[in-house]
């Protein structure tokens, strides 16, 4: 078993290090939130007074921030003077290819190993370790991270060379941003047509405008498994970090020359739910915002 140290304990990593505690691995957890420390603490790791603390003698260091800036700090400032010689690096968090690759190359450059390995599911799935990881790195580093996060996944896949687990992430969250749009339209769109939403999910979910935010992530109350939507669109996934992944696959998108019409909409529609203080709900807590549109005269829209 190893000694782990796991960083960022948030609706994600707040889920995932009690998991690799339960599965008998010594977890040395921090997060500048009390709270979070406190709570990880009662799912089994042990509270590490600062991230420099967390990595000293650890053989893995985990990360789970929010975006490119806190895990270029947390690997510049408090992991990279602080872990030992060797130990195998894995950042977790959802950032850009070029942040991922050299935040990577600079670990590598001062003897660690380093994966990035960014992970679809929500928070359900960072709680109950059934999460997808997609990996980039080396062959041998892939080898010896995939061990380590299996009792958080149900997959683990080597995507390719550094930044590729990043870029996979970023692909797709763009199909998944678009794709959550669509659905709360089609729901505000169905009970306007007189469609009980629970029969319309009953429908949909098995028909062929099924999809993970339909079939699991249903955005309506009392509609289909628990979701954010039945706690008034708190927890989850903040639409913020949606807005950040679809900047992030905008980006992408721009520096391979490329053309991605129904990424870009995404985009604009989670900016605009984001300007209007949706920014810490759930995405899915979009559709009040696609409902509420739909009440404003055609003339004014
Ligand atoms: P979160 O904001 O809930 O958690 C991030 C945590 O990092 C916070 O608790 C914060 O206090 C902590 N943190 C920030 N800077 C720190 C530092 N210097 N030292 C220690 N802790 C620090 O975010 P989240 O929802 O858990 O998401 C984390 C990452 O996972 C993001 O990159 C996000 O895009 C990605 N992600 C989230 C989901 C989801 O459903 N929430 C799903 C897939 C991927």
């Amino acid at each position: 078993m190893a000694r782990i140290a796991f960083i960022g304990l948030g609706h994600m990593g707040g889920g995932m290090a009690p998991n690799l505690a339960k599965a008998g691995h010594e977890v040395h957890a921090f997060d500048l939130v009390a709270e979070a420390v406190a709570k990880a603490s009662e799912g089994g790791c042990s509270v590490a007074p600062s991230a420099a603390e967390a990595v000293k003698d650890a053989d893995v260091v985990i990360t789970m921030l929010p975006a490119a800036q806190h895990v270029r700090a947390v690997y510049e400032n408090d992991v990279a003077p602080n872990a030992k010689p060797g130990a195998l690096l894995i950042d977790c968090s959802t950032i850009d290819v070029a942040s991922a690759r050299e935040v990577g190359d600079a670990m590598k450059a001062r003897g660690f190993e380093f994966v990035d390995a960014p992970v679809s599911g929500g928070i359900a799935a960072a709680a109950g370790g059934t999460l997808t990881f997609m990996v980039g790195g080396t062959d041998e580093a892939f080898k010896k991270a995939r061990p380590i996060l299996e009792p958080m996944a149900k997959a683990v896949i080597h995507a390719g060379d550094l930044g590729a687990g990043q870029g996979a992430k970023i692909c797709n969250n763009m199909i998944l941003g678009a794709t959550m749009i669509v659905t709360c339209e089609g729901f505000v769109l169905a009970r306007k047509l007189g469609l009980d939403p629970q029969v319309f999910f009953d429908i949909s979910s098995k028909a062929s405008g099924q999809s993970w935010s339909m079939t699991s992530y249903a955005p309506v109350p009392g509609v289909g498994p628990d979701t954010p939507a039945d706690h008034d669109y708190e927890g989850g996934f903040a639409a913020a970090l949606m807005l950040k992944d679809l900047k992030l696959a905008a980006e992408a998108v721009r520096s391979v020359g490329g053309y991605a019409p129904m990424g870009g909409e995404a985009e604009e529609l989670f900016q605009r739910f984001v300007d209007r203080g949706g920014g810490a709900k759930d995405f899915s807590g979009i559709i009040k915002m696609i409902d509420d549109s739909w009440k404003v005269p055609e003339e004014q829209k």
